[in-house]
């Protein structure tokens, strides 16, 4: 994760940033329409696929299919962490990121790090269930639509079995409380105790949208 610099900040930062200015400086934008157009400095090619939408202040490559925001395109093109790129940006924009928070906002790195501990554990408990037996359905669907290995590997792919509470006992058995599995939208609470959110489908999990 690195260091936490809270959503504000890199907010404010995107805000004051202008996309064109900095892709600007690597690459030789030309217009096309609403968008700027050059040749994408991810992959080889003749004919300028690499788009960058002012508008919406993000970029996508239709060749080899990377796209993001600014803070995505500094961290690629320089190869950097995502908060070395905030603090880049931030200082061209006239605001210092501090290394440290106050301790405010240390517990809310704290309470960001504890979800995704979370979230981790059900997605590699899901991805397990979808190598066994209890998986095996869904495992064939996803080979019907031609979802090779590969992508399951990539997208990270898993099942929810069918039953009410495999994943509600799974995470109390590694010491996460019902109020967590409520909060983080993993489980929903009934009077006697709570019951898992997803049963009986195949689970995509979603990453972290800050830096797309
Ligand atoms: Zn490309």
């Amino acid at each position: 994760m690195g260091s936490y610099i809270p959503d504000e900040v890199v907010e404010d930062i995107r805000q004051r940033t202008d996309i064109v200015e900095v892709v600007s400086q690597y690459l030789t934008l030309e217009r096309r329409g609403k968008n700027l157009l050059a040749l994408c400095p991810f992959h080889q090619e003749k004919t300028p696929s690499f788009n960058v939408n002012p508008e919406k202040q993000i970029f996508h490559c239709f060749g080899c299919g990377v796209g993001g925001n600014v803070f995505k395109f500094l961290m690629m093109v320089e190869g950097v962490s995502f908060p070395d790129a905030v603090r880049t940006l931030g200082a061209k924009a006239g605001i210092t990121v501090p290394e440290r928070y106050s301790p405010a906002d240390t517990a809310q790195k704290s309470k960001k790090e504890r979800a995704w501990e979370i979230y981790g554990l059900s997605r590699e408990y899901y991805r397990l269930l979808l190598s066994k037996e209890v998986g095996q359905r869904a495992m064939q669907y996803l080979v019907k639509r031609n979802l090779t290995k590969t992508s399951q590997e990539t997208f990270q792919l898993g099942y929810a079995p069918a039953g009410w509470d495999a994943l509600t006992k799974y995470l109390l058995s590694k010491g996460v409380s019902k109020d967590e599995l409520i909060k983080l939208g993993l489980a929903q609470s009934k009077e006697n105790g709570c019951y898992d959110r997803f049963r009986d489908r195949v689970i995509f999990p979603i990453w972290d949208s800050q830096v797309e």
